[in-house]
């Protein structure tokens, strides 16, 4: 069997002697095979038929390797479900916990891809087997290579990402045994397009149940487009829910019901011990450190609800130093960071791993004493799943839940239902230690840890808004503030909830009505009406408002620490929050962009002073101006721009005594009244102003006169003038003049409305700007109108010489 490690590298070809050897078994195995397939015939399917591995008919190699690994005695999932798996049924397989689910489909692939001796690169993929995290892709792949590398010929690889395309698209080809993570399988079948999947025999999805559910709907449809139809499929989970429409998804055939465990009186592991204790969410963080205290010496696994929850507790009890190795992980670390961490926590005798439910699924940790579930999860099947990361094979372990006082009665019924035992316990009051104090300090002292609980307090707060399960997780029933002080926080930051559509509709409706959708929201839910509205309820009806508080607003300033969306906050795992949740829900983080100014923003900035920016205090402002940002520091290279920021000036006019006054200054009350009623006074100075105008009418209509007069007369002279007008005619001249006057009058009156270049008359628009659409060359031009004009003036004189005959000739011509 050619094993492949993670990202499919590793030995791809065999030497020359192993090739003969190889040839050989192929023999050998030929022969195998053929005897193989009549026992599996003969299989024997009812139930405690066969106990040990040895029983059941299967290859040479695979009892090796079970044999290497010390497996002798089959679980009972295992003795049920291999020997039909072996004939090559459709399975759907349902065991508790810990109870050998991995062995019970990987030696049936091994088997069965054997017997049809689907071996060597021509053969191409054989088997696909998929799980949901990467940590658990990792495990079946190294336990199929502890059974199968003891004489199996297979290529077998393991592709969950992390790793270029291009490096795993060359291997993949050749491979016969895939595991694999949905996304990334799903990349290669849509992208490689030698990796050839038709002739697959088997296709296999460990916690099926959570594969099939909504998180993955989309990729599996995908997949499933991709397979050949005719193929064995099995499906294994610890809590089996696939319906009806799931089966049909995946062209399951006359599948077998193997659930061993349906008849007994708990869900969980026999060896399990379980407990739940009450603790309201401010008191979570204390009791958790008690707890740890006390167990220095264990291998304790936490489950959180977030990565944020997961990053704040490690960050904050690191620095506590508790006294236990501490880990972390959840789907937001790198794939190398989670590896380790994985590695470091299998291998701990004692130890803490804070995780989200990338953890809860699968996971073979040896020896985990303790699970705690900090956060409620969100289902009895997150919880069985949690819980079952310990008290594995037969071995014994504890299980403790916290709870909120409001979650209890909920969460019992739903346990009941669902034969989950557990009983309540109570913390030894004495041994209770309060870290209220040095988270508050802790936070006061580190931004950083401070913005951590932040977004912790956030996405806490969003998992319980999102919960589907609302008889349970009632947002209003948490003492948010309380917890939000727990965490070392001086008070709750608000959440905006940004919703889908309808939400955005609900934005323009008006609080009361929103209280009465609320209201009929609890009815339909079938709860009593509201009883006391506290401040959170009024929170989060304020749905469409930019409410954050100051201090995390503050905070913006040290930026996103991940850099990434908030897309994987809940770990990627929890089903009910998956990809949208950023629609959903989101914070509001108001970032005031450069240059807006800090001061105008009253209500989001208390006193603008009390923010980083340098202040400068400039002559001639009343306000001092605020450097908070680039664009304000270049601002102070610029007088111009600072002038905005100058109070403006006043104008004065001074009487004749030298005082200053305002150019309209309010006359005094008493004055004006003593004057008469408004309307009078009003209408006087209507009329002192009209008989004004009427007199000014007056006065410039002379002068308009007089003007035109003078200007008749000195055309008049001008005109004598370059006619050298004889003594004979002045007599001519005077009769003329009455009716020049006249003419004069009437020339001078067109002149003066539309002659520009009349250059005595200012009152024409002589200076007038260049027009916003006239050009330069247009502006240029005028001049040389102008030249025209005089030039045609010139043509009503008299001609007096030949050449002014011809000139004129010419003139006319052109
Ligand atoms: P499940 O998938 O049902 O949760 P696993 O397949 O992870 O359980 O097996 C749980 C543990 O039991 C593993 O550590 C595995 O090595 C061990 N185990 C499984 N089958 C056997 C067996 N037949 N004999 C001994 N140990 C076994
Ligand atoms: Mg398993």
């Amino acid at each position: 069997m050619v094993c492949v490690a993670q990202g499919i590298t590793g030995r791809t070809r065999p030497t020359k002697v192993k090739k003969q050897a190889g040839a050989q078994k192929r023999k050998r195995d030929h022969v195998d095979v053929e005897q193989l397939d009549d026992a599996v015939a003969e299989l024997d399917l009812k139930d405690g038929a066969y106990k040990d591995f040895t029983d059941l008919p299967l290859s040479g190699a695979t009892k090796a390797g079970l044999k290497a690994a010390h497996f002798s005695m089959m679980t009972d999932i295992q003795a049920k479900a291999i020997p039909i798996a072996l004939k090559g049924h459709d399975i759907l397989g349902a065991a508790k916990t810990g109870s050998g689910k991995t062995l019970a489909f990987l030696i049936p692939v091994l088997e069965n891809l054997h017997r049809l001796q689907h071996i060597g690169a021509d053969a191409g993929l054989g088997a696909l087997i998929i799980s949901p995290t990467r940590e658990l892709a990792i495990q079946i792949f190294d336990v199929l290579r502890k059974i199968g590398k003891h004489g199996h010929m297979f290529a077998a690889g393991l592709v969950i990402g992390g790793k270029s395309l291009e490096a795993e698209r060359e291997a993949l080809t050749r491979m016969n045994i895939l595991v694999a993570t949905p996304g990334r399988i799903l990349q290669h079948l849509s992208q490689t397009a030698a990796f050839n999947v038709d002739d697959l025999k088997m296709l296999v999805l460990d916690e099926a149940d959570r594969i099939l559910d909504m998180g993955f709907q989309r990729d599996v449809d995908a997949i499933l487009d991709y397979l050949p139809k005719e193929r064995q499929t099995m499906l294994f989970s610890a809590t089996q829910s696939s319906k009806v429409s799931d089966l049909a998804r995946l062209s399951l055939h006359e599948p077998e019901y193997v659930s061993v465990h349906a008849e007994d009186k708990s869900a969980t592991p026999k060896t399990l011990q379980q407990n739940y204790f009450v603790c309201p969410v401010e008191e979570k963080l204390d009791t958790l450190w008690s707890f740890i205290q006390a167990s220095k010496k264990k291998k304790i696994l936490c489950f959180f609800s977030s990565a944020k929850m997961v990053r704040f507790v490690y960050e904050s009890f690191r620095h506590m130093q508790p006294g236990i190795p501490l880990l972390h992980i959840h789907g937001r670390q790198k794939q190398g960071a989670r590896l380790d961490v994985t590695t470091k926590f299998g291998a701990a005798k004692a130890s803490c791993l804070f995780a989200t439910d990338v953890a809860a699924r699968g996971l073979d940790f040896p020896a985990v004493d303790f699970v705690i579930q900090v956060d409620c999860p969100e289902d009895v099947d997150t919880y069985i799943h949690r819980v079952g990361r310990t008290a594995r094979y037969h071995r014994e372990g504890r299980g403790v839940l916290f709870l909120a006082p409001s979650e209890e009665e909920g969460m019992l019924r739903r346990f009941e239902a669902k034969k989950v035992p557990i009983e309540s316990i109570n913390a030894r009051q004495k041994k209770k230690q309060s870290i209220k104090s040095q988270l508050v300090h802790m936070c006061f002292k580190d931004p950083e840890l401070k913005y951590l609980a932040q977004k912790a307090f956030v996405t806490y707060t969003k998992s319980l808004y999102v919960q589907k399960d609302k008889e349970i997780f009632n947002i209003k029933n948490y003492d948010l503030e309380a917890f939000a002080a727990s965490l070392g926080l001086p008070g709750a930051p608000k959440i905006r909830f940004l919703k889908d559509d309808d939400d955005k509709k609900r934005k323009h409706q008006s609080r009361q009505e929103l209280a009465v959708s609320d209201s009929d929201e609890e009815e339909a839910e079938g709860k009593q009406s509201k009883t006391v509205r506290t401040k959170y309820d009024r929170m989060f009806e304020r749905q469409n408002q930019n409410i954050l508080a100051d201090h995390y607003k503050k905070l913006v300033q040290d930026g996103e620490a991940e850099g990434a969306s908030d897309e994987n906050d809940f770990t990627g795992d929890a089903p009910n929050v998956g990809k949208d949740d950023d629609d959903f829900l989101a914070v509001k983080r108001r970032i005031p962009a450069e240059g807006e100014d800090a001061g105008a923003e009253g209500a989001d900035y208390d006193d603008p002073t009390a923010s980083k920016g340098k202040v400068i205090h400039l002559a001639g402002a009343s306000q001092p101006l605020i450097i908070d940002s680039n664009r304000r520091e270049k601002l102070l290279k610029s007088k111009k721009k600072l002038l905005n920021f100058m109070d403006k000036g006043k104008k004065l006019i001074y009487d004749d005594d030298g005082n200053a006054h305002e150019m309209y200054e309010l006359e005094d009350e008493d004055d004006f009244r003593a004057k008469g009623l408004p309307e009078e006074q009003r209408q006087k100075f209507l009329d002192a102003e009209r008989d004004a105008v009427a007199q000014a009418d007056v006065l410039d209509k002379a002068a308009a006169k007089a003007k035109r007069k003078e200007k008749a007369r000195k055309r008049k002279e001008r005109e004598r003038g370059e006619m050298g007008v004889g003594s004979d005619e002045e007599g001519g001249v005077e009769i003329a003049d009455a009716d020049e006057d006249a003419l004069a009058n009437f020339r001078a009156d067109i002149l003066s409305d539309n002659d520009d270049d009349d250059e005595d008359d200012d009152e024409q628009p002589q200076k007038q700007g260049k027009k916003w659409f006239q050009s330069d060359s247009e502006e240029e031009a005028a001049p040389s109108k102008k030249r025209k004009k005089s030039k045609s003036v010139r043509h009503v004189e008299e001609p007096q010489t030949l050449e002014d005959m011809e000139a004129l000739a010419a003139g006319l011509l052109s």
